[in-house]
């Protein structure tokens, strides 16, 4: 998202620069400047008094959106404004917060602010010029995120309502509109205040556009924000979500390169076998791949403690460097149990469970909360890594042979031949896989080629990885 908005800006700074957009490319520059500056710092100031350890990179985020949408400003004369605007959005995270985790998308709180003191957002962003550039960056971001189901849920929904509700003549100019995508690609979509599951999402993108085109109908002014801030207070309320901190216990090596962290929960956290969590790690210098990673909970609901394992990678990004450093006592931010892949609720089932390295770690939490509650399914293991060195949890699923496990260890991809090989009904059963993207995608692809309904399949991606 960082690097989007950075594009973004560099784009409209170079319109400016050549008169294609009729803004003083210097003052665009000088703005964004400050609003990094004044949200940082403001950041800094209330998580210092939160006692909480400050995300730049959010603050920074949140500067980069203000100033898209707010101004130009001449920051000389108006920097108490962009003071006000930058302080709101920043004190929102830690003022207007339930469960200890902010409410509102700051950005539109910062505007909201903004507009109160008679300078409202002018989402200057609107143009046609810049209009390929959002297209193409937010196509690229939400693919990467897999939250162009947001975006494209409320886009689809606003054309409708649009053609409902206004004459023919009066819809030019409303569709493609530059500053609608980019809200829908950017604001729309902040994981911490939209909510956790895809069903969720779709529908809470229907009802931010419903209540954009009601709140226009009504003639309000900040329309958009007004919707976004319902859509994010109805998210809450749908998903009273949680930020917490875990503090680490111990850590011990599964493999050569896999580290499993055990952390202890202050309050017990809710979830199902095979959801995951957000992580947020603070740390100086952080690359480009940033602070904050989904990790699937490794752990049992059945256990007392929260699992954490990851491959250690060389060279790897400062996030696992810094993750791999930290001694027991340290805390870590979590937030947002959330996904889908999870077991069916119909025990009865046949399952065939595809997992590729370290995707292995939803099945260690389904295979633990099975063993412990005593469930018995039908369950094949094709369990793939690079050599057999590489297999983690090993004693855990043997255990779990005598509730119906069968475990199958390939060295190697997993490919057509090994699943017909090894399950001859594989037609019969949910398949699941859980893997390095590039490892999941080729397994789908097998399977498709070997006649798997895509119905049949619940896949698991594990971004950032090139093989297993
Ligand atoms: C729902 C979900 C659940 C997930 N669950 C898990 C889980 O349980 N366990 C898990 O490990 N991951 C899990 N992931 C993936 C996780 O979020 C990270 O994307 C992944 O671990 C890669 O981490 P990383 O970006 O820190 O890179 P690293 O692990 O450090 O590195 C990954 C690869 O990138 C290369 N690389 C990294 N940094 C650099 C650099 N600076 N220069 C050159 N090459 C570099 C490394 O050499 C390596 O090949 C999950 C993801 C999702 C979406």
């Amino acid at each position: 998202m960082l690097n989007f908005l950075i594009a973004v800006l560099a784009a409209v700074i170079g319109f400016s620069f050549f008169g294609i957009l009729p803004y003083g490319g210097l003052d665009i520059l000088f703005q964004t400047l400050v609003f990094i500056l004044l949200c940082w710092a403001a950041n800094k100031i209330f998580t210092q008094i939160a006692g909480i350890k400050p995300n730049p990179e959010s603050a920074v985020i949140t500067a980069l959106i203000l100033s898209l949408i707010s101004g130009p400003f001449n920051v000389w004369s108006d920097w108490i404004i962009l003071l006000i605007i930058a302080a709101s959005a920043m004190a929102s995270k830690y003022v207007l917060v339930w469960n200890k985790s902010h409410i509102f998308n700051p950005a539109a709180v910062g505007v909201i602010a903004g507009m109160v003191m008679g300078y409202p957002a002018s989402w200057w962003i609107g143009s046609k010029y810049i209009l390929p550039v959002i297209l193409l960056g937010g196509y690229i971001v939400l693919k990467k995120i897999r939250n162009l189901h947001l975006t494209l849920s409320f886009l689809a929904a606003y054309t409708i309502l649009l053609i409902l509700t206004r004459p023919l003549g009066q819809l030019s100019g409303v569709f493609l509109d530059s500053a609608i995508i980019f809200f829908a690609s950017v604001m729309l979509v902040e994981p911490l205040t939209s909510p956790q599951n895809k069903a969720k999402r779709i529908y809470f993108g229907i009802f931010v556009a419903l209540a954009l085109v009601i709140f226009q109908r009504l003639g309000l002014a900040y329309s958009l924000e007004l919707s976004l801030l319902s859509g994010n207070m109805l998210s809450r309320i749908l998903s009273p979500d949680f930020r917490m901190a875990v503090v680490l216990k111990r850590k011990e090596y599964l493999n050569q390169s896999i580290i499993g962290f055990w952390f202890d929960s202050l309050r017990p956290i809710v979830f199902q076998p095979g959801q995951y969590l957000e992580w947020t790690l603070s740390h100086d210098k952080p690359d480009k791949r940033g602070i904050r990673r989904y990790f699937t909970i490794a752990s049992s609901p059945t256990e007392k403690e929260i699992l954490l394992a990851t491959r250690i990678s060389d060279p790897g990004s400062t996030f696992k460097k810094e993750l791999a450093n930290m001694n027991p006592g340290r805390e870590i931010t979590t937030s947002k149990v959330s996904g889908d892949f999870i077991l069916p609720k119909d025990t009865s089932r046949k399952l065939l469970f595809i997992a590729g390295g370290i995707g292995i770690t939803p099945y260690r939490s389904m295979i633990k909360f099975m063993l412990d509650s005593n469930e018995k399914r039908d369950i094949i293991l094709l369990y793939g890594a690079r050599n057999k060195e590489d297999f983690v949890f090993r004693n855990l699923f043997s255990e779990a042979e005598r509730i119906g496990l069968k475990n199958i260890y390939i060295e190697g991809g997993i490919d057509s031949e090994a699943i017909k090989l090894n399950t001859p009904d594989f037609t019969e059963r949910i398949i699941y896989i859980s893997g390095p993207e590039p490892m999941v995608e080729a397994v789908v692809g097998e399977l498709k080629s070997i006649g798997v309904k895509k119905t049949m399949i619940k896949t698991d991606y594990f971004p950032g990885y090139e093989k297993i």
